[in-house]
């Protein structure tokens, strides 16, 4: 018996444009509410900026993009999907971060939260009563953040406390908290992950989170590569019956397969070539005045051994935040804005001291990065690798083979970076509220059917999946009509 001509494949209910972690997390969402579901991805793997490759030699596994992942480990979506039968294998250093000082000593973030109280001596107490009270809800609290802003929250108590916390400058929050040198220098690590100039209010906000989120979940990475994660979700993804195309750049709405809604994990400016003349002028010049914060330049190492750090705790961490004291980060992150700093804050990934699958038997792999700013490519070489050589002297002897990732590479791999922009868009206040456009719904656009679900809406950088995640909520709720629980 010969099987029946197989009829032309059943029309697709939604398109999603990039194959990031926020259009997978996008695609996985539609598909759990049964829907038909096709990525398109320009690149001839998944991820995006959550990717790995042999950057530098073979046997090397590098990750392009993010390295360390707290968010993805406390992500409300992530969460709630089986992505460990998927290949998923989180890796928790003993400790999340090292910072180390001028010295020779250095402060740890530990998971636990009175042990970094102990490491912070007099300080200790004074971070107690910041993170314990929101500790206590961790959970709602990400619920209440990780999605747009204006909206009636679900814990109130701890949000209220949150906003109290995380509303001041982190330059001013950690000198009126703290009074030791190790717990300033430790909040003002964390402070520069916001890519702002410490001084900005509501940079406290994402310092508290990812202090918050250190002692809640860790900050894991995942086994092999952050490619696993992006695999693991794509995989997912097709065990739910959804599809991926890779290799395909969508530039305008003639490159879409008939669907009823498209989903864009992309720029606002790509989001503007598909949606050409159908976009009102009002709302393409509000997306054409989308801000966009400083970029990075990052450097992969292959190398002989491991780093040697003047204080080997800080081999305790996969993650370290190289920058001394909080004023010098202080310092450095203000210039990154427009000028290329002597001394950059420099944050290193050391993930082969956890995980030898990513180099060969007694070599280890190094990634680190330095804000400088938007669109520019000038070399930081040697300011990156001189504050490397502060902490760990003689580290240069070790290296192997190193690749230099510039502003404008990061941006020709993925729209979403613009001039580099990590987090996908300005993160200060203005810049959350109206991501891309000041409304409560952000991730709706003027056309019917069309949806931006990138990290240029909220709650912007990171991988945690969440925009995706709330973009497909929305769409799922106004075009099919299911209203599903977030
Ligand atoms: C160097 C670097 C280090 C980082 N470190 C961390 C970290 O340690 N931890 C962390 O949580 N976050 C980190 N981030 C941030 C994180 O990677 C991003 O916030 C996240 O990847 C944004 O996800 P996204 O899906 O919005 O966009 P992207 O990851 O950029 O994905 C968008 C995808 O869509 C595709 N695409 C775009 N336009 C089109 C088109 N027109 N047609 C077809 N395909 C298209 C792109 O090729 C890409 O694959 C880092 C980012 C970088 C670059």
């Amino acid at each position: 018996m010969t099987a029946p001509p197989a009829g032309p494949p059943p029309p697709l209910d939604a398109v999603v444009v990039g194959a990031g972690p926020n259009g997978l997390s996008a695609a996985v969402t539609l598909a759990r509410a049964g829907l038909r579901v096709q990525v398109i991805e320009a690149h001839g793997r998944v991820g995006g900026g959550l990717s790995s490759a042999p950057l530098t030699l073979p046997g090397f596994v590098h990750d392009f993009g993010s390295a360390i992942h707290p968010l993805a480990a406390a992500s409300p979506a992530f969460r709630q999907w089986p992505l460990h039968a998927f290949g998923l294998d989180w890796i928790h250093p003993d400790a999340p971060v090292a910072h180390p000082l001028p010295g020779g000593r250095s402060v740890t973030l530990e998971r636990d939260l009175h042990a970094t109280a102990d490491a912070l001596g007099r300080d200790g107490p004074a971070w107690v009563r910041l993170m314990a009270p929101l500790l206590d809800d961790w959970e709602g609290l990400l619920d209440d953040i990780l999605r747009p802003l204006p909206r009636v929250p679900s814990h109130p108590v701890t949000l209220a406390r949150f906003g109290l916390r995380g509303l001041p400058p982190a330059a001013l929050l950690g000198q009126t908290l703290f009074r030791t040198p190790e717990a300033r220098a430790l909040w003002a690590g964390l402070a520069a992950h916001s890519t702002l100039p410490l001084g900005t209010p509501g940079t406290s906000a994402m310092t508290l989170v990812l202090a918050l989120l250190g002692h809640a979940v860790g900050w894991p990475f995942p086994r092999g590569g952050a490619q696993a994660l992006a695999d693991a979700l794509r995989a997912y993804l097709e065990y739910l019956g959804g599809t991926v195309v890779t290799g395909v750049t969508v530039t305008d709405a003639r490159d879409l397969p008939p669907a009823r809604v498209t989903l864009v994990d992309s720029s606002p400016a790509v989001l503007l070539g598909i949606l050409g003349d159908r976009a009102p002028a009002r709302y393409r010049d509000a997306l054409e005045g989308y801000r966009y914060g400083p970029g990075i330049q990052k450097f992969d190492y292959a190398l002989s051994g491991s780093l040697p750090w003047q204080d080997p705790r800080v081999a305790r961490a996969a993650t370290v935040h190289l920058g001394g004291h909080a004023a010098d980060i202080a310092a450095a992150e203000a210039a990154a804005q427009t000028r290329l700093h002597p001394r950059p804050y420099v944050l290193g990934a050391q993930h082969t001291l956890f995980d030898p699958s990513r180099a060969p038997a007694g070599e280890h792999t190094f990634w680190a990065y330095a804000h400088v700013p938007n669109g520019s490519d000038r070399d930081a070489q040697a300011q990156i690798e001189g504050q490397i050589d502060r902490f760990a002297p003689g580290w240069r002897d070790l290296v192997l083979a190193r690749t230099r990732t510039t502003a404008t590479q990061l941006q020709a791999f993925s729209p979403v970076f613009h001039g580099g922009d990590v987090n996908g868009g300005r993160g200060d206040l203005p810049g959350l509220l109206a991501r891309p456009v000041p409304t409560p719904t952000p991730y709706r656009t003027p056309v019917k059917g069309v949806y931006l679900c990138s990290s240029a809406t909220p709650p912007g950088g990171g991988i945690h999946g969440m925009a995706g995640h709330h973009a497909a909520l929305t769409a799922l709720q106004d075009e099919f009509g299911l209203k599903v629980a977030g």
